[in-house]
């Protein structure tokens, strides 16, 4: 089956119009930021996205992304297939538009000067986000899982570094 590319950039407002979906691929080589994040990405991704106007008449975009990439773990150091399926739903605005009136089922996205938005730099935004802040295999799977490493200096739960504890200790110095 022939992969369409999918366009770099659209104008969301003009494809909700015209009620586009969008089923294609964008190439992982595009895809420079994400590429360098993780070990490498195994998979072109696999990208869907409706254009529509709501019952507001908001214009949105939602769709799935999808693709598999290598992380290595930060445990044996050894590589895994991280697979990646994440779903989104875009509000475009404009820069003048307020951003309190879009509903919170949405991400607003702001357009550029054009009125497009830049959908490989979003996607791309995206899939990053999805990554593990410790990559690391599931204990099951992992070479040092077991004796070593169970009371270790890495607990896959409390390695993840809890954003508000550093809140904490700031308010705790101010007090
Ligand atoms: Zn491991």
């Amino acid at each position: 089956m022939q992969k369409v590319k999918l366009p770099k950039k659209v104008d969301p407002f003009k494809s909700a119009i015209q009620r586009s979906i969008y089923e294609g691929v964008m190439l992982a080589t595009d895809m420079q930021r994400f590429s360098a994040a993780v070990c490498e990405v195994l998979d072109d991704i696999a990208i869907s996205v409706k254009f529509d106007t709501d019952v507001q008449g908001l214009t949105y975009f939602e769709g799935k992304l999808q693709t598999r990439a290598s992380l290595i773990c930060q445990r044996c150091n050894d590589s895994f297939v991280h697979s990646i399926d994440v779903r989104f739903c875009f509000c475009p605005v404009r820069s003048e538009d307020v951003e309190d009136e879009i509903p919170e089922i949405y991400d607003p996205v702001e357009v550029d000067e054009l009125g497009e938005v830049d959908l490989l730099g979003l996607f791309e935004d995206e899939l990053i986000l999805t990554l593990p802040i410790v990559a690391m295999h599931k204990d099951e799977d992992c070479a040092m899982k077991g004796s070593d490493m169970s009371y270790g200096d890495i607990e896959p739960e409390e390695s993840k570094p809890n954003p508000f504890a550093v809140l904490k200790e700031l308010k705790r110095n101010q007090e």
